[in-house]
């Protein structure tokens, strides 16, 4: 718990952030989880994990930009990757921050952004996943969403849940009946406890209610689709239990797992027939997607720490 802790302040330490990254070896010890820094790096991890029967969604790394500039250059790289995923023929969707086009600026901003990038998704019939940040934007990421498809009709576009947040079975509710495409995760963020479950235990239990949820026949009957995006055994047990107890067949829903993360067990679900997508993050600004990794498995700090120096 003081590991987390001590990471999650790290992942948000400008001072630490300009310290880390400045370390020799810093950027070789984040490719344990990082595709590489250019987007043909990006496109070469996915094309190694499709060859392996793996789908993937390629994350252009970058948070909480503060100027229009800044998020128009995100906007850009977004348009650019969609683009050498066409010409390059690899099987990926793409996710992205709603803070790296620009919602701390302004939601309108934001909107522009996202509205470019979901037309170009579209004109290749490819999608795009909208990951959770802090609680702090929770509300604005689920109105941009809704505005997203509403308002704009885009129908390649989904959203993530957190099953840490207690307020989470209510956005679930509402995201089944309007037939959403959602990722489930457990929350990668310091949240309080007036706003998440401070006990894994609770988070784990949400987590099982969530999923099972959203694969109820009403969800699925209403278009509903779900990314039961985790690495532990015991989620995905109770997820495979449910499906196989419904008779959901295994197209029906999806495993992701983040790049780097229990290679073995990917494979494994591939070789059960279920459908695995791996979450590929490419780019300059992998600090703090490094740091919240380590937070989540100290484990994870030796055995970077073992690699570094034996190399
Ligand atoms: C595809 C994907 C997308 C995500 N997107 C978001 C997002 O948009 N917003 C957000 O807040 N969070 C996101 N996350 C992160 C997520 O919220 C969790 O922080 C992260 O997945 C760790 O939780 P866990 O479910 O793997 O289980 P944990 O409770 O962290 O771990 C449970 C068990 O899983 C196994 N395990 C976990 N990690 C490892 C590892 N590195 N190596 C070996 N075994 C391991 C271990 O057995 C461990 O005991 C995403 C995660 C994935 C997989």
């Amino acid at each position: 718990m003081l590991m987390r802790s001590f990471f999650l302040y790290l992942a948000r330490s400008r001072t630490a952030r300009n310290v880390l990254m400045r370390l020799p070896g810093a950027q070789r010890m984040a490719r344990r989880f990082v595709a590489g820094e250019t987007l043909a790096q990006g496109i070469e991890a996915v094309r190694t994990l499709n060859a392996k029967g793996l789908l993937a969604t390629l994350d252009h790394l970058g948070e909480n930009v503060v100027t229009e500039t800044d998020a128009a250059r995100a906007m850009q790289d977004y348009l650019d990757l969609l683009d050498a995923i066409e010409r390059s023929g690899v099987n990926t969707t793409v996710s992205l921050k709603l803070t790296q086009l620009g919602l701390d600026i302004s939601f309108e901003v934001c909107l522009n952004n996202m509205c470019c990038i979901l037309e170009r998704a579209a004109h290749y019939d490819n999608f795009v996943q909208i990951d959770m940040e802090s609680s702090a934007y929770t509300e604005r990421t689920l109105r941009l969403y809704r505005v997203l498809r509403d308002q704009h009709g885009f129908r390649n576009v989904g959203v993530v849940i957190q099953a840490y947040l207690y307020r989470s079975f209510e956005d679930v509710r509402a995201l089944a009946e309007e037939g959403a495409n959602i990722r489930l995760c457990k929350g990668a963020y310091k949240e309080p406890p007036q706003v998440a479950f401070p006990n894994k235990r609770d988070v784990d239990a949400n987590f099982v209610k969530l999923a099972e949820h959203f694969l109820s026949p009403e969800a699925r009957a209403r278009g509903a689709y779900i990314g039961v995006a985790t690495h532990d055994d015991k989620m995905i047990e109770a997820v495979k239990n449910y499906a196989a107890a419904q008779g959901i067949p295994k197209d029906r829903f999806e495993f992701q797992m983040l790049y780097g993360v229990r290679g073995a067990a990917q494979q494994a679900l591939v070789a059960e027939g279920y459908k695995v997508r791996v979450y590929v993050p490419y780019g300059t600004e992998w600090y703090p997607y490094f740091m919240r990794r380590l937070a989540e498995r100290p484990a994870n700090v030796w055995f970077i720490l073992r690699n570094f120096f034996r190399n």
